[in-house]
């Protein structure tokens, strides 16, 4: 099966290169592509019984003259078509080859959406189709024509018929009814039946599922018994007794599963998700305070500069006075600081290590660390989520993240964590109030913002990113900037960051509107990571149609994060999406209609996506076999030395095991 693909019939040196470029370079690999769908040939439709709206198959014959018509750059061809049920019009667009193709009287079976077009029922662009029963189609590979596609996985099929080892023990197989391998290959490609096609589609997800959780937790297993902290019982409230504030009741309820993990023998490794402005911040430095406590270093990684700052500053408020040494390591310090940084760590001078990705890169050494805390971890991943967790003696390991993320989806993302919710916020927080602003009522928006200034209040814009395809001559955020400066706002102190722009002068541009000498902030999703400006009450989105819905509400979190009503303008015109978010501030809620309307494979990187095959889109609705796979990992991993166990990790480990290196979620 590992064969080239040159052994098939119809592949030539040209579409042996398409092949590969789409990353498939044997029999094997052509057979694993699968469809990402079906065209139902089996029920053809009357034409009488098609309604708009409607995919279907229909049988019927042209019945009259082909006519071609042009509008702008469309070529549009037209033909009436007859099943004697009744008459209705096809119309393809750019296809010129077809109006020779379209004789009087010659017999079709049309594949495609029926549609209202000019007051009649019609025909799309439909597919011509021989075949009959369920066909597959394929993603489109460039280079190989549809047709071709499907007859060189067919070649491929034969080449392997019978031959896939079933590598899931058989006692798995029979407990979850799964059918054996090599039907369910054929059956994933030209099924024999709708039944047939879903046990296909079964088996595969599931073997999928399972290998995928599997790996996640191997990874976890490796530091299975980790540096056990131990500190007082009263600590946890000692530290919330020294807060400024008096903890919510999930941020107490989160400590007390952070504390019990701290002191099993077990390395920790638990993710706290909760909606920006939780308080997940104080929870990990509540950590940090107990690992010092029982005698221990931590580590806390933030995957930006200025939230590593931010994280510092808080930390000399609130740990510093506990008896905290308190450190700081990122890019940007001088060689002498940074060799000062790694000497204060070895030597355990620092009893806390801030920083980003420096804390892990620079081959550090740690004296006695206990607690690695990263933050906004969907940033980072699998992989650098472990690295840390090798430094020392496999420490605790807690991941902060704020993006919500349905149950079911992070079950498999992040299977191998423990997860604590924050479902609560701070006493006192007004919901960010949320507004669609057309572009008709811009300069109505810009005599609020100087009224909220003239308060004392602070306004964020956040600019799209631009794409490197987009040639463009200026970003928009320096657009936007520009016009504000010099017209709309031009009495107002404003500040610009960028992702173009030096570190030194993007930091020092945050500074100033963090100290409240600039009133507006023009940027680009830069702040979208952790930036606490609780004076910061507006918040105007550009072009916020171009933003996901998740991102959106990870943005306006920057707000509302004082006692003050706080805004956010959605600058678009209004659709059905964005009148979602304007009518909610539940994050899980958010996540949950993101994911429908995006597939969870756009919602978490491509990356994401491109480690699973079994067309994880249709798995996310998939709630019963993502938890039946994920107890079956569970028990399987309960007891690794097990025969089936060994041969489930073996598999994991040999379909898993270098992908998930490069597994990045974000
Ligand atoms: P997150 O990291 O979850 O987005 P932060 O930890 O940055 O949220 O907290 C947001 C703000 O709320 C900070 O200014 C923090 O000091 C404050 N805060 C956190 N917990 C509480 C609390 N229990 N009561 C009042 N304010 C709090
Ligand atoms: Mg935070």
């Amino acid at each position: 099966m590992d064969i080239s693909l040159t052994q098939i019939k119809g592949i030539g040196p040209a579409r042996l290169k398409a092949f590969e470029a789409a990353g498939i370079r044997t029999v094997r690999e052509l057979v694993m592509f699968l469809p990402k769908e079906y065209r139902d040939l089996s029920n053809t439709v009357p034409l009488c019984e098609l309604k708009p709206g409607d995919t279907a198959a229909v049988r019927v014959r042209v019945a009259g003259e082909v006519s071609e018509r042009r509008a702008r750059r469309l070529l549009i061809t037209k033909v009436y078509v007859t099943d004697d049920t009744d008459t209705i019009q096809v119309l393809w667009y750019n296809q010129p080859w077809l109006k020779k193709q379209m004789t009087p009287g010659r017999e079709l079976l049309l594949y495609g959406k029926a549609e209202h077009k000019q007051g009649y029922v019609s025909l799309v662009s439909p597919t011509i189709e021989a075949g009959e029963g369920l066909i597959p189609v394929y993603r489109s590979i460039p280079g190989i024509p549809a047709k071709a596609l499907r007859q060189s996985v067919e070649a491929a099929l034969r080449l392997c018929e019978g031959q896939w080892p079933d590598e899931l023990p058989e006692s798995l197989r029979r407990r979850h009814g799964l059918c054996e391998r090599n039907f369910a290959m054929r059956n994933a490609h030209f099924p024999d039946s709708r039944e047939a096609l879903e046990a296909a589609r079964r088996r595969i997800a599931f073997e999928e599922l399972l290998l995928y959780q599997v790996a996640l937790m191997l990874f976890r297993s490796v530091g299975k018994t980790g540096v056990r902290i131990d500190f007082e019982d009263g600590a946890p409230e000692a530290f919330w007794k020294h807060l400024p504030f008096a903890p919510t009741g999930a941020q107490r309820r989160v400590l007390a599963e952070v504390a019990g993990d701290l002191r099993s023998d077990k390395a920790m490794a638990r993710m706290v998700q909760g909606d920006v402005g939780s308080g997940k911040t104080a929870i990990a430095f509540a950590a940090i305070a107990l690992a010092h406590a029982g005698g221990w270093q931590s580590a806390l990684m933030a995957p930006t500069e200025v939230l590593a700052r931010q994280h510092y500053d808080g930390a000399k408020q609130l740990l510093e006075p506990l008896g905290l040494r308190v450190g700081l390591l990122v890019g940007s310090l001088t060689q002498k600081q940074h060799r000062l940084a790694h000497e204060a760590i070895a030597s355990g001078e620092w009893d806390v290590a801030i920083g980003t990705h420096a804390l892990i890169t620079e081959g550090v050494e740690y004296k006695r660390l206990g607690l690695v805390v990263t933050d906004e971890q969907h940033r980072f991943g699998v992989r650098q989520r472990t690295q840390l967790g090798e430094k020392g003696d496999a420490p605790n390991v807690l991941v902060m993240s704020a993006t919500p993320i349905p149950r079911t989806l992070s079950l498999i993302l992040y299977g191998d964590l423990d997860i604590s919710i924050v479902d609560e916020l701070p006493p006192g927080r007004m919901p960010v109030q949320t507004r669609i602003v057309p572009e008709a009522k811009r300069e109505g928006l810009y005599g609020f913002l100087r009224e909220e200034v003239k308060k004392g209040r602070q306004v964020y814009f956040v600019c799209p990113l631009v794409e490197e395809s987009e040639a463009v001559e200026a970003l928009p955020a320096e657009v936007v900037y520009e016009d504000l400066r010099t017209k709309h706002l031009a009495d107002l102190r404003i500040e610009l960051v960028h992702g173009r722009m030096k570190p030194a002068d993007k930091d020092a541009a945050l500074e100033r509107f963090r100290t409240g000498e600039a009133d507006v902030l023009v940027s680009t999703t830069v702040i979208e990571v952790g930036v606490n400006v609780p004076n910061a009450t507006v918040m105007v989105i550009e072009n916020a149609e171009r933003f996901g819905l998740a991102q959106l509400h990870q943005l306006r979190g920057r707000v509302g994060r004082g006692t003050e009503a706080s805004w956010c303008f959605l600058m678009a015109e209004p659709n059905p999406r964005l009148k979602f978010l304007a009518s909610t501030t539940d994050g899980f809620k958010v996540a949950q209609k993101d994911m429908e309307l995006r597939g969870p494979g756009e919602l978490f990187g491509t990356r994401q996506s491109g480690t699973l095959t079994a067309g994880i889109g249709s798995l996310a609705g998939d709630t019963e076999l993502l938890k039946l796979t994920h107890d079956e990992a569970r028990e399987l991993m309960r007891d690794a030395s097990g025969e089936e166990a060994r041969a489930v990790i073996a598999l994991a480990r040999e379909r898993f095991a270098d992908k998930l290196e490069s597994v990045a979620v974000n």
